[in-house]
């Protein structure tokens, strides 16, 4: 669990944000295909149900549907007994503030579920100007994923953004939307949201930018930092990821700074359950459709 952070853990049953992930469970729904960059490392064209990561989903949900398995996600835990569904998030498969269908599909939830906590995670690149929708859905935690700090690195991380109808590459691309996602992150933070930034750790990349861009969020009002080996598919599918050791020496330092997230699963964008112990979505809503 994110560690270093008592006030945080006291205030919020989000199992990514310090909050108890063996019984607090979370959904992710996948409303949100289209996505406004290109990370050298998504891979989302293909799905496989053993596959587990950021960007992947076996199917893309309406908003409707997407509420109809969190209530199907709530009851099946329930039923287990001692563990709860207390979260509802968009992750993707997309960037979610990228999708107008991300915050139909809050609003449906708000209404059938006010008891949940509303949690979305971003590129950062439109967070600004969608902050009033965001406060208006009454989303009570944020994570950005930043993975560079310069647009000299971020040009070797992002091929292109897509902003204001044009297409940026290079460094061009990468300076806007590190403008951008850090001026989201002060007006969310402003706004009280609870912030986490996600990092994907990419040796020989951007590891040298890590410890200066946790000093930087937390300066910006970030709360917990989830540093992430990289995934080796896509431009960086020949890379060596770090190893464990690697990973718990650089949090340890990055620990010094901010609070991190130390548990991470890398979700798929259509994950449920407990962190770590996902239920097989499609497998229960194909039993309940045969009852
Ligand atoms: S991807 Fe990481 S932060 Fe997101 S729900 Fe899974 S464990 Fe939590």
């Amino acid at each position: 669990m994110a560690s270093g952070c008592p006030m945080m853990q006291a205030k919020t049953e989000h199992p990514c944000f310090g909050g108890d992930h063996g019984k607090a469970g979370r959904i992710h729904l996948p409303v949100a295909p289209g996505c406004n960059i290109k990370c050298g490392f998504c891979e989302r064209r293909f799905d496989c149900a053993n596959e587990s990561r950021p960007g992947v989903t076996s199917r893309i949900l309406t908003p409707e549907q997407a509420v109809a398995r969190v209530r199907l996600i709530r009851r099946h835990m329930a039923m287990q007994g001692g563990v709860h569904l207390k979260v509802v998030g968009i992750a993707g498969p997309g960037d979610p503030l990228a999708n107008q269908k991300t915050f139909e599909t809050f609003r449906l939830v708000r209404e059938a579920f006010p008891e949940m906590t509303l949690c979305l995670s971003t590129n950062g690149l439109l967070l600004e100007e969608k902050m009033p929708q965001i406060v208006e859905a009454d989303i009570h935690s944020l994570t950005i994923t930043i993975n560079a700090l310069t647009p000299a690195t971020g040009a070797r991380i992002y091929e292109w953004i897509r902003h204001g109808g044009r297409h940026y590459g290079g460094e061009t691309g990468a300076a806007i939307l590190l403008e951008r996602q850090l001026c989201g992150l002060e007006a969310a933070a402003g706004a009280g949201l609870r912030i986490k930034i996600n990092h994907v750790y990419i040796p020989g990349i951007n590891d040298h930018e890590t410890l200066d861009l946790a000093v930087e969020v937390r300066n910006l009002g970030a709360q917990v930092m989830n540093i992430m080996p990289v995934i080796p598919v896509g431009l960086f599918r020949d890379v060596e990821p770090p190893s464990d050791a690697t990973m718990e020496m650089v949090r340890n330092q990055a620990e010094l700074i901010l609070s991190q997230a130390r548990h991470c699963k890398q979700c798929r964008a259509d994950a449920a359950g407990l962190v770590g112990q996902d239920i097989d979505v499609e497998r229960l809503e194909k039993k309940r459709l045969a009852y």
